[in-house]
């Protein structure tokens, strides 16, 4: 990284003259594109994606996955309105598919747009399993991962060009930076996160099923069959979400947390 980034990226952290905060952990992230930008791409690529894809045709498990995905959609609704930040996923639309294909994947792309594939239901092997999933990918979405990791590109490939932009009310040029760094980034769906928005992620998605009703003990067993199958080339993701002792160990620290909001 060049000096003067590394410089710009600390400014930016320091001054925050963009930032949100994310809901549950608290922590400040960079905000510099707009949700109703990210939204927009993230719908139409979602409905493109599912007009050429495959959905399963067994009932009982794309209902399973309606069930755990609206359920755990639902819990989120009502957090986010008991701390008074409903208006942050006012303008997400829930989907649920699940897409017949041998890839070991899932995600949830901003706005609620959620794609299971049939792939990973030998590995979540119950609807508790799957909830441990879609726990975790709807968390991504609700923390705006997405979202945080465009503003990083967006800040370190236009340095405070993009800060006077903004002060001055250019959003033009942000819009272009942000179709470009979308443009490089590819699908909404595959973005690789960082290890910090990967553990975030697994902390707010143990909460956020728990609330829902399933048992968050359950992310222990299921991380640990995915560090089994470890040598499986088909494991898309795997790729994106490493599966190892430590992610084990920082679960297990946030499960008195998660364990707290569980009722059977
Ligand atoms: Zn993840």
């Amino acid at each position: 990284m060049k000096l003067r980034n590394f410089l710009f990226t600390i400014f930016i952290a320091t001054v925050c003259v963009a930032c949100t905060t994310v809901a549950l952990t608290g922590r400040k992230q960079l905000s510099l594109v707009s949700d109703s930008q990210i939204l927009a791409m993230s719908a139409a690529s979602y409905s493109d994606f599912i007009k050429e894809s495959p959905l399963s045709t067994d009932q009982t498990k794309t209902a399973m996955v309606k069930r755990v995905g609206s359920k755990i959609a639902s819990a989120v609704v009502s957090y986010m309105n008991s701390v008074g930040r409903a208006a942050d996923i006012a303008d997400y639309q829930w989907e649920y598919n699940l897409v017949q294909s041998d890839d070991v994947n899932a995600f949830c792309m901003p706005g609620g747009k959620i794609v299971v594939y049939t792939g990973i239901l030998p590995v979540t092997q119950s609807e508790n399993g799957l909830a441990v999933v879609l726990g975790h990918e709807i968390a991504h979405a609700v923390a705006r991962h997405s979202s945080e990791q465009m503003s990083q590109q967006v800040a370190l490939e236009a340095g405070s060009s993009v800060i006077s932009g903004l002060l001055g009310g250019a959003s033009q040029t942000t819009q272009n930076i942000v179709g470009t760094v979308y443009g490089l980034t590819g699908s909404l769906g595959t973005l690789k996160f960082s290890r910090q928005h990967e553990y975030e992620a697994d902390h707010m998605g143990l909460v956020f099923m728990a609330m829902a009703g399933y048992d968050p003990n359950g992310a222990v067993t299921f991380w640990q069959r995915m560090a089994q199958q470890s040598g499986g080339s088909s494991f898309e993701l795997l790729s994106t979400h490493p599966s190892d002792a430590k992610r084990i160990a920082e679960i297990q620290k946030f499960l008195p947390e998660a364990l707290q909001y569980y009722k059977k």
